[in-house]
Protein backbone atom coordinates (compact mmCIF):
# COMPACT_ATOMS: atom_id res chain seq x y z
CA UNK A 1 0.00 0.00 0.00
CA UNK A 2 1.62 3.80 -1.12
CA UNK A 3 1.81 5.24 2.70
CA UNK A 4 2.34 8.89 3.57
CA UNK A 5 4.34 9.71 6.47
CA UNK A 6 3.73 12.25 8.36
CA UNK A 7 6.35 13.89 11.33
CA UNK A 8 9.11 11.77 10.44
CA UNK A 9 12.36 11.95 12.06
CA UNK A 10 15.50 10.05 11.17
CA UNK A 11 15.04 7.34 13.17
CA UNK A 12 11.12 7.14 11.90
CA UNK A 13 12.30 6.25 8.71
CA UNK A 14 15.42 4.48 9.73
CA UNK A 15 12.88 2.08 11.64
CA UNK A 16 10.14 2.04 9.35
CA UNK A 17 12.32 0.45 6.64
CA UNK A 18 13.95 -1.53 8.55
CA UNK A 19 10.59 -3.12 9.64
CA UNK A 20 8.86 -2.27 5.95
CA UNK A 21 10.85 -5.01 3.33
CA UNK A 22 9.83 -3.01 0.83
CA UNK A 23 6.32 -4.55 1.51
CA UNK A 24 4.56 -1.06 1.36
CA UNK A 25 5.46 2.23 -0.93
CA UNK A 26 6.01 4.36 2.63
CA UNK A 27 7.07 8.18 1.19
CA UNK A 28 8.22 10.19 4.16
CA UNK A 29 6.88 13.55 4.90
CA UNK A 30 8.44 16.06 7.70
CA UNK A 31 5.41 18.48 8.29
CA UNK A 32 2.42 17.37 10.78
CA UNK A 33 -0.86 15.94 9.29
CA UNK A 34 -3.25 18.81 10.16
CA UNK A 35 -6.10 20.51 7.69
CA UNK A 36 -3.25 22.33 6.37
CA UNK A 37 -0.90 19.59 5.31
CA UNK A 38 -3.04 16.66 4.53
CA UNK A 39 -3.29 17.26 0.95
CA UNK A 40 0.32 16.26 0.81
CA UNK A 41 -1.15 12.53 1.40
CA UNK A 42 -3.72 12.95 -1.98
CA UNK A 43 -4.01 9.50 -3.80
CA UNK A 44 -1.84 7.70 -0.71
CA UNK A 45 -4.65 5.02 0.61
CA UNK A 46 -3.09 5.22 3.84
CA UNK A 47 -1.28 8.23 6.46
CA UNK A 48 1.09 7.69 9.10
CA UNK A 49 0.81 9.59 11.85
CA UNK A 50 2.36 10.42 15.49
CA UNK A 51 1.12 11.85 18.29
CA UNK A 52 1.47 15.84 17.17
CA UNK A 53 -0.66 14.80 14.05
CA UNK A 54 -4.33 16.51 14.03
CA UNK A 55 -6.25 14.07 12.78
CA UNK A 56 -9.47 16.78 13.41
CA UNK A 57 -12.94 16.34 11.55
CA UNK A 58 -11.77 18.36 8.64
CA UNK A 59 -8.32 17.42 8.03
CA UNK A 60 -9.85 14.06 8.01
CA UNK A 61 -12.36 15.09 5.13
CA UNK A 62 -9.80 16.12 3.56
CA UNK A 63 -7.95 13.39 3.66
CA UNK A 64 -11.19 10.99 2.27
CA UNK A 65 -12.09 12.97 -0.02
CA UNK A 66 -8.30 12.66 -1.56
CA UNK A 67 -8.94 8.96 -1.13
CA UNK A 68 -7.65 8.20 1.81
CA UNK A 69 -9.02 5.03 4.00
CA UNK A 70 -6.69 3.99 6.41
CA UNK A 71 -4.95 6.13 8.97
CA UNK A 72 -2.25 4.48 11.06
CA UNK A 73 -1.18 5.64 14.44
CA UNK A 74 2.47 4.84 15.53
CA UNK A 75 1.33 5.53 18.83
CA UNK A 76 -1.07 3.75 21.47
CA UNK A 77 -3.09 7.69 22.61
CA UNK A 78 -5.46 7.98 20.33
CA UNK A 79 -6.83 11.81 21.82
CA UNK A 80 -5.84 13.63 18.50
CA UNK A 81 -8.17 11.87 16.21
CA UNK A 82 -11.79 12.22 15.48
CA UNK A 83 -12.75 8.71 15.65
CA UNK A 84 -16.65 10.01 14.97
CA UNK A 85 -15.40 11.33 12.11
CA UNK A 86 -13.05 8.63 11.34
CA UNK A 87 -15.79 5.83 10.95
CA UNK A 88 -18.46 8.24 9.29
CA UNK A 89 -15.99 9.14 6.44
CA UNK A 90 -14.92 5.68 5.79
CA UNK A 91 -11.65 5.76 7.20
CA UNK A 92 -10.23 2.80 9.16
CA UNK A 93 -7.90 3.97 12.17
CA UNK A 94 -5.15 1.46 13.43
CA UNK A 95 -2.84 2.09 16.79
CA UNK A 96 -0.16 0.23 18.09
CA UNK A 97 -1.66 -0.62 21.89
CA UNK A 98 1.55 -1.69 23.25
CA UNK A 99 5.24 -1.15 22.00
CA UNK A 100 7.03 -1.32 25.22
CA UNK A 101 5.19 -0.32 28.80
CA UNK A 102 8.73 -1.08 30.27
CA UNK A 103 9.81 2.18 28.54
CA UNK A 104 7.77 4.15 29.83
CA UNK A 105 7.94 2.90 33.05
CA UNK A 106 11.58 2.89 33.50
CA UNK A 107 11.70 6.82 32.38
CA UNK A 108 8.88 7.86 34.95
CA UNK A 109 11.37 5.88 37.49
CA UNK A 110 14.66 7.82 36.11
CA UNK A 111 12.30 10.92 36.68
CA UNK A 112 11.47 10.12 40.49
CA UNK A 113 15.13 9.13 41.30
CA UNK A 114 17.04 12.17 39.40
CA UNK A 115 14.43 14.44 41.21
CA UNK A 116 14.48 13.02 44.37
CA UNK A 117 18.36 13.20 44.53
CA UNK A 118 18.85 16.01 42.67
CA UNK A 119 21.34 14.25 39.84
CA UNK A 120 19.97 16.84 37.22
CA UNK A 121 21.41 19.52 39.91
CA UNK A 122 24.62 17.43 40.88
CA UNK A 123 25.49 16.82 36.58
CA UNK A 124 25.15 21.03 35.91
CA UNK A 125 27.18 21.85 39.20
CA UNK A 126 30.29 18.99 39.15
CA UNK A 127 30.80 20.87 35.58
CA UNK A 128 31.38 23.93 37.48
CA UNK A 129 33.65 22.16 39.70
CA UNK A 130 30.81 23.21 42.58
CA UNK A 131 30.81 19.74 44.90
CA UNK A 132 29.14 21.40 47.68
CA UNK A 133 25.98 19.31 48.85
CA UNK A 134 23.70 21.99 49.71
CA UNK A 135 20.12 21.67 48.21
CA UNK A 136 20.66 18.09 47.06
CA UNK A 137 19.10 16.44 50.37
CA UNK A 138 16.91 13.49 49.00
CA UNK A 139 15.35 11.06 51.02
CA UNK A 140 15.15 7.32 51.15
CA UNK A 141 12.46 5.33 48.81
CA UNK A 142 12.32 2.61 50.90
CA UNK A 143 8.59 2.25 52.72
CA UNK A 144 6.97 5.71 51.28
CA UNK A 145 4.75 5.83 49.69
CA UNK A 146 3.47 5.74 45.96
CA UNK A 147 0.48 6.59 44.41
CA UNK A 148 -0.26 5.52 41.08
CA UNK A 149 -3.44 6.77 38.84
CA UNK A 150 -4.25 4.57 35.86
CA UNK A 151 -2.84 0.72 36.57
CA UNK A 152 -3.03 -0.67 33.32
CA UNK A 153 0.29 -2.13 31.43
CA UNK A 154 2.32 0.90 32.46
CA UNK A 155 0.94 1.64 35.76
CA UNK A 156 1.45 -2.26 36.64
CA UNK A 157 5.06 -2.09 35.90
CA UNK A 158 6.20 1.33 37.54
CA UNK A 159 4.22 -0.64 40.71
CA UNK A 160 6.40 -3.35 40.29
CA UNK A 161 9.53 -1.19 39.73
CA UNK A 162 8.60 0.46 43.01
CA UNK A 163 7.76 -2.02 45.15
CA UNK A 164 10.68 -3.64 44.57
CA UNK A 165 12.39 -0.43 46.20
CA UNK A 166 10.40 -1.65 49.06
CA UNK A 167 7.67 1.25 48.45
CA UNK A 168 3.98 1.10 49.59
CA UNK A 169 1.72 1.43 46.81
CA UNK A 170 -1.77 2.89 46.76
CA UNK A 171 -3.83 2.54 43.26
CA UNK A 172 -6.44 4.43 41.52
CA UNK A 173 -8.20 3.20 38.27
CA UNK A 174 -11.92 2.73 37.46
CA UNK A 175 -11.16 -0.96 36.74
CA UNK A 176 -8.78 -2.72 39.78
CA UNK A 177 -5.93 -4.86 38.54
CA UNK A 178 -5.42 -8.07 40.35
CA UNK A 179 -1.50 -7.74 39.27
CA UNK A 180 -1.42 -4.81 41.51
CA UNK A 181 -3.61 -6.26 44.47
CA UNK A 182 -0.55 -9.39 44.49
CA UNK A 183 1.87 -6.69 44.94
CA UNK A 184 -0.35 -5.68 48.00
CA UNK A 185 -1.16 -2.03 46.75
CA UNK A 186 -4.39 -0.64 47.69
CA UNK A 187 -6.88 0.59 45.71
CA UNK A 188 -8.39 3.94 47.25
CA UNK A 189 -10.69 7.06 45.92
CA UNK A 190 -8.71 9.31 44.39
CA UNK A 191 -8.92 11.93 47.52
CA UNK A 192 -7.38 9.24 49.83
CA UNK A 193 -4.53 8.54 47.34
CA UNK A 194 -3.96 12.40 46.98
CA UNK A 195 -4.03 12.73 50.94
CA UNK A 196 -1.36 9.98 51.47
CA UNK A 197 1.18 9.84 48.63
CA UNK A 198 4.60 10.78 49.29
CA UNK A 199 4.82 10.74 45.00
CA UNK A 200 1.98 10.21 42.58
CA UNK A 201 2.62 9.05 39.26
CA UNK A 202 0.08 9.52 36.16
CA UNK A 203 -0.70 6.21 33.92
CA UNK A 204 -4.48 6.87 32.88
CA UNK A 205 -5.14 7.85 29.05
CA UNK A 206 -6.43 12.03 28.34
CA UNK A 207 -10.20 11.59 27.76
CA UNK A 208 -12.76 14.29 28.89
CA UNK A 209 -12.77 12.80 32.61
CA UNK A 210 -9.38 12.77 32.80
CA UNK A 211 -8.80 16.40 32.19
CA UNK A 212 -7.23 18.57 34.35
CA UNK A 213 -7.57 15.62 36.53
CA UNK A 214 -4.55 17.13 38.47
CA UNK A 215 -6.30 21.13 39.08
CA UNK A 216 -6.24 23.47 42.35
CA UNK A 217 -8.35 21.35 44.68
CA UNK A 218 -6.31 17.71 43.96
CA UNK A 219 -3.66 19.89 44.99
CA UNK A 220 -5.06 21.00 47.98
CA UNK A 221 -5.73 17.57 48.88
CA UNK A 222 -2.38 16.44 48.85
CA UNK A 223 0.57 16.02 50.99
CA UNK A 224 2.73 18.76 52.01
CA UNK A 225 5.59 18.45 49.52
CA UNK A 226 4.56 15.46 47.08
CA UNK A 227 6.47 14.77 43.86
CA UNK A 228 4.06 14.37 40.99
CA UNK A 229 4.95 12.87 38.24
CA UNK A 230 3.05 13.22 34.51
CA UNK A 231 4.51 10.77 31.52
CA UNK A 232 1.22 9.83 30.28
CA UNK A 233 -1.05 12.83 28.40
CA UNK A 234 0.26 16.39 29.15
CA UNK A 235 -3.90 17.98 29.77
CA UNK A 236 -3.99 15.43 32.68
CA UNK A 237 -2.24 18.20 34.49
CA UNK A 238 -3.37 21.49 34.79
CA UNK A 239 0.21 23.34 34.68
CA UNK A 240 -1.14 27.01 36.26
CA UNK A 241 -2.57 24.82 39.05
CA UNK A 242 0.72 23.08 39.69
CA UNK A 243 2.88 26.05 39.24
CA UNK A 244 0.64 27.14 42.41
CA UNK A 245 1.63 24.36 44.26
CA UNK A 246 4.79 24.76 43.33
CA UNK A 247 5.24 28.40 44.61
CA UNK A 248 3.60 27.42 47.68
CA UNK A 249 6.10 24.30 48.26
CA UNK A 250 2.96 22.16 48.28
CA UNK A 251 4.15 20.32 45.80
CA UNK A 252 7.89 19.62 46.71
CA UNK A 253 8.82 18.36 42.61
CA UNK A 254 7.53 17.77 39.68
CA UNK A 255 8.94 15.43 36.74
CA UNK A 256 7.10 15.79 33.52
CA UNK A 257 7.39 13.97 30.01
CA UNK A 258 4.43 15.65 28.58
CA UNK A 259 2.63 19.04 29.01
CA UNK A 260 -0.69 20.21 27.57
CA UNK A 261 1.39 22.81 24.85
CA UNK A 262 4.20 20.23 23.89
CA UNK A 263 2.49 20.06 19.95
CA UNK A 264 4.16 23.88 19.95
CA UNK A 265 7.34 22.90 21.31
CA UNK A 266 8.24 18.87 21.62
CA UNK A 267 10.33 17.01 19.18
CA UNK A 268 11.98 20.34 17.10
CA UNK A 269 15.37 22.70 17.84
CA UNK A 270 14.07 25.52 19.17
CA UNK A 271 17.26 26.34 20.78
CA UNK A 272 17.66 29.61 18.92
CA UNK A 273 13.84 30.52 19.11
CA UNK A 274 12.32 32.62 21.68
CA UNK A 275 9.57 30.31 23.57
CA UNK A 276 6.29 32.23 23.47
CA UNK A 277 4.70 29.54 26.21
CA UNK A 278 5.31 32.00 29.74
CA UNK A 279 3.76 28.45 31.60
CA UNK A 280 6.35 26.64 30.30
CA UNK A 281 8.82 29.09 30.31
CA UNK A 282 7.89 29.63 34.56
CA UNK A 283 8.06 25.71 34.96
CA UNK A 284 11.40 24.67 33.91
CA UNK A 285 12.73 27.25 35.83
CA UNK A 286 11.97 25.66 39.45
CA UNK A 287 14.99 23.87 40.70
CA UNK A 288 12.70 21.41 41.42
CA UNK A 289 10.92 20.98 38.08
CA UNK A 290 12.43 18.26 35.86
CA UNK A 291 11.10 18.25 32.31
CA UNK A 292 11.91 16.04 29.45
CA UNK A 293 10.42 16.35 26.11
CA UNK A 294 8.10 13.02 25.10
CA UNK A 295 10.85 10.92 25.15
CA UNK A 296 9.61 8.33 27.80
CA UNK A 297 8.68 5.69 25.05
CA UNK A 298 12.09 6.65 23.12
CA UNK A 299 13.93 3.26 23.45
CA UNK A 300 15.32 1.19 20.52
CA UNK A 301 13.00 -1.82 21.93
CA UNK A 302 9.96 0.93 21.75
CA UNK A 303 10.47 2.35 18.44
CA UNK A 304 11.52 -1.21 16.82
CA UNK A 305 7.85 -2.82 18.12
CA UNK A 306 6.26 0.79 16.40
CA UNK A 307 7.55 0.06 13.26
CA UNK A 308 7.39 -3.56 13.11
CA UNK A 309 3.10 -3.08 14.10
CA UNK A 310 2.71 -0.02 11.88
CA UNK A 311 3.51 -2.36 8.95
CA UNK A 312 1.24 -5.25 9.91
CA UNK A 313 -1.73 -3.24 10.56
CA UNK A 314 -1.59 -1.62 7.08
CA UNK A 315 -0.61 -4.85 5.64
CA UNK A 316 -3.92 -6.36 7.37
CA UNK A 317 -6.10 -3.68 6.38
CA UNK A 318 -5.02 -4.12 3.00
CA UNK A 319 -4.81 -7.63 2.57
CA UNK A 320 -8.46 -7.15 4.06
CA UNK A 321 -7.87 -9.13 7.45
CA UNK A 322 -9.50 -8.40 10.69
CA UNK A 323 -6.56 -6.27 12.85
CA UNK A 324 -6.76 -6.51 16.18
CA UNK A 325 -5.26 -2.96 16.64
CA UNK A 326 -8.12 -1.13 14.84
CA UNK A 327 -9.88 1.47 16.84
CA UNK A 328 -13.55 2.63 16.76
CA UNK A 329 -15.91 5.64 17.90
CA UNK A 330 -17.20 3.12 21.08
CA UNK A 331 -15.17 2.87 24.22
CA UNK A 332 -13.04 -0.46 24.33
CA UNK A 333 -13.78 -3.24 25.96
CA UNK A 334 -11.56 -4.17 28.61
P1 LIG B 1 -3.43 1.07 29.43
O1 LIG B 1 -4.65 1.21 28.58
O2 LIG B 1 -2.79 -0.27 29.57
O3 LIG B 1 -3.76 1.60 30.91
C1 LIG B 1 -4.49 2.77 31.15
C2 LIG B 1 -5.25 2.56 32.45
O4 LIG B 1 -5.95 3.77 32.76
C3 LIG B 1 -6.31 1.44 32.36
O5 LIG B 1 -6.14 0.54 33.43
C4 LIG B 1 -7.62 2.20 32.47
O6 LIG B 1 -8.64 1.45 33.13
C5 LIG B 1 -7.20 3.40 33.29
N1 LIG B 1 -8.18 4.47 33.26
C6 LIG B 1 -9.09 4.77 32.29
N2 LIG B 1 -9.85 5.81 32.68
C7 LIG B 1 -9.40 6.19 33.90
C8 LIG B 1 -9.78 7.20 34.82
N3 LIG B 1 -10.81 8.03 34.55
N4 LIG B 1 -9.10 7.29 35.98
C9 LIG B 1 -8.09 6.44 36.27
N5 LIG B 1 -7.69 5.45 35.44
C10 LIG B 1 -8.35 5.33 34.28
O7 LIG B 1 -2.40 2.16 28.90
P2 LIG B 1 -0.82 2.20 29.11
O8 LIG B 1 -0.17 1.46 28.00
O9 LIG B 1 -0.51 1.85 30.51
O10 LIG B 1 -0.55 3.75 28.85
C11 LIG B 1 -1.01 4.74 29.77
C12 LIG B 1 -0.87 6.11 29.13
O11 LIG B 1 0.52 6.39 28.95
C13 LIG B 1 -1.45 6.22 27.72
O12 LIG B 1 -2.80 6.62 27.78
C14 LIG B 1 -0.61 7.25 27.04
O13 LIG B 1 -1.28 8.49 27.08
C15 LIG B 1 0.65 7.33 27.90
N6 LIG B 1 1.88 7.02 27.16
C16 LIG B 1 2.90 7.93 27.20
C17 LIG B 1 4.10 7.66 26.52
C18 LIG B 1 5.27 8.60 26.57
O14 LIG B 1 6.21 8.45 25.76
N7 LIG B 1 5.31 9.56 27.47
C19 LIG B 1 4.22 6.47 25.80
C20 LIG B 1 3.16 5.57 25.80
C21 LIG B 1 1.99 5.84 26.48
Amino acid sequence: MKVAVFSTKAYDRQFLEAANRNQHDLVFFEPRLNRDTAILAAAFPAACVFVHDQADAVTLEILASRGTHLLALRCAGFNNVDLKAAAELGITVVRVPAYSPYAVAEHTVGLILSLNRKIHRAYNRIKEGNFSLDGLLGFDLHKRTVGIIGTGKIGQILAQIMKGFGCNLLAYDVYQNPELEALGAKYVELEELFANSDIISLHCPLMPETHHLINDKAVEQMKSGVMLINTSRGALIDATAVTKGLKSGKIGSLGIDVYEQEADLFFEDLSSAIIQDDVFERLIMFPNVLVTGHQAFFTENAVSKIAETTIANIADIEQNRPCANEIRAEPIAH
